[in-house]
């Protein structure tokens, strides 16, 4: 059995010790504590560009970008200077600001959306998108796709019940089954599972929520015209469809996963989510959608919602600086850099035998180690973790800083250049002989608990 290369980091083992004397799992969020490849996860100084420097002084090409945010790459001068002129003016005022317009302006002449919200992560943005889609239709029931993550909302924590079309359980402790007894866990790419659901439920069912086009289970691309049937049976049934696009949105393209088929294809959703790209790097996320349910919300409308930091001038600034500069030319960049990525890491893993699947959504992607085709939840999880294990750490001891999970897109930045993106493929051939060795191995994670396939347990 192969030993696990988790290298010799002594500053971020100290450092690691120390946050788990403090923070359950030394973390802020699981995903980052390595439970899925094993090893110390390396605690970051300072990061420029695509590069990541830890506390002892490695570097690292990142494809994390803080898990998409990073669009620009870290430390964009402009960025950095219109929040260093923002934290001027000071931080936090509790009153409307201008940055807030002009970055609702900017989601508005991108997407769809005619009005947007402010809030502050992913999950608030979600939440408060079925809050108002209850709202304005007076119905409870909620659909989601298994495997689809949508933020650490109760109603959303939700594993399938047991048959077809029957309502959900708690996909974790610590919700309670009232939470997830109005929530639907369908297949994802099933259409007929959708068709079921609506036949038995329709008149009771709120809204359909999906991401536009998943990442969070690595990438998985919605089948041909799967979105606008989504779309077209909410419409039928008089219920909303919420697009979660806080992954994708400003990120898989220029209008997120919209631009790639919805704006082509002529469908709209009624509801959407954003965070990640639009916060440039700062805790800012939205929802938004047609004007007359965005109406409903508090203070015109009845439905409430709220949020002492919403719509903070800093984060706001920053989210505009970033989608003032994320121009045609920086996605082309992108969308380079990852096609040059991505087949170079197939055809490594293909030259050490290792059977593998590339998905793509725009300027997104994915590669799963499994010979199986992967549509829903299902396929993605035959990947054979301990190989991605072993690729993983072969690649973080060649300086490249992969997603600590199998089950993630790989994100690339604008200022991903040659360097960067050559660092990365002198990496890919030892770390395919790596992922060859271990495959089909299961072994246990050094670091304790394992990985929950059960459902998304990251972030
Ligand atoms: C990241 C993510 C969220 C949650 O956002 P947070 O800011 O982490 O709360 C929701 N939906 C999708 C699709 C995401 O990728």
């Amino acid at each position: 059995m192969p030993t696990l290369d988790t290298g010799h980091v002594p500053a971020s083992d100290a450092l690691f010790a120390r946050a788990r004397a403090v923070t359950p799992g030394g973390v802020n969020s699981p995903v980052r504590a390595f439970n899925a490849v094993g090893g110390t996860p390396r605690f970051i100084r300072e990061a420029k560009g695509p590069w990541l420097t830890d506390v002892d002084g490695n570097r690292y090409v990142d494809l994390i970008c803080s898990w998409g945010p990073m669009l620009l790459g870290h430390a964009h001068p402009e960025v950095q200077a219109a929040v260093q002129a923002a934290v001027a003016r000071g931080t936090s005022y509790g009153t409307p600001t201008e940055p807030e317009v002009e970055l609702a302006e900017a989601i508005v002449r991108r997407t769809p959306v005619e009005e947007v919200r402010f809030v502050s992560s992913g999950t608030e943005a979600t939440m408060s998108a079925i809050r108002l889609a209850r709202g304005f239709t007076g119905r409870d029931v909620v659909i989601k796709f298994a495997g689809c993550y949508h933020g650490h909302v109760d109603a959303l924590l939700a594993s399938a019940g047991s048959g077809l079309a029957t309502f959900a359980v708690p996909g974790t402790p610590g919700v309670p089954a009232s939470s997830t007894e109005l929530t639907l866990v369908l297949p994802y790419n099933d259409r007929s599972a959708v068709d079921k659901a609506f036949e038995e439920y329709g008149d009771r069912i709120a809204c359909l929520i999906t991401e536009a086009a998943p990442g969070n289970m690595g990438v998985v691309p919605p089948a041909d015209g799967f979105n606008g049937f989504l779309a077209d049976i909410c419409r039928r049934h008089g219920a909303l469809f919420i697009s979660d696009e806080v992954m994708t949105g400003f990120r898989a393209s220029r209008e997120g996963a919209w631009g790639l088929d919805g704006r082509p294809e002529g469908w709209t959703p009624d509801l959407m989510t954003f965070g990640k790209v639009m916060g440039g790097g700062f805790p800012a996320a939205a929802f938004g959608g047609r004007a007359d349910i965005m109406q409903r919300l508090s203070p015109v409308g009845p439905v409430y919602q709220a949020g002492t930091l919403s719509g903070n001038p800093v984060a706001t600034t920053a989210g505009l600086a970033t989608l003032r500069l994320a121009t045609d030319e920086v996605y082309a960049h992108i969308g380079a850099a990852a096609d040059t990525v991505k087949s170079a890491a197939s055809e490594a893993l293909t030259a050490a035998g290792v059977p593998h699947v590339v998905q793509s959504v725009g300027t997104m992607f994915s590669i799963f180690l499994t010979e199986q085709p992967v549509a829903d939840f299902a396929g993605a999880s035959t990947t054979d973790v301990a190989a991605y294990a072993a690729f993983f750490h072969a690649m973080l001891g060649r300086g490249v800083y992969l997603p600590p999970s199998a089950y993630e897109a790989w994100f690339l930045s604008s200022a991903h250049d040659d360097e960067a993106v050559d660092t990365i493929l002198a990496a890919l051939p030892d770390a395919a002989q790596a992922a060859a060795a271990a495959s089909g191995l299961d072994r246990p994670s050094p670091s304790g608990s394992g990985y929950s396939t059960s459902e998304k347990d990251a972030r």
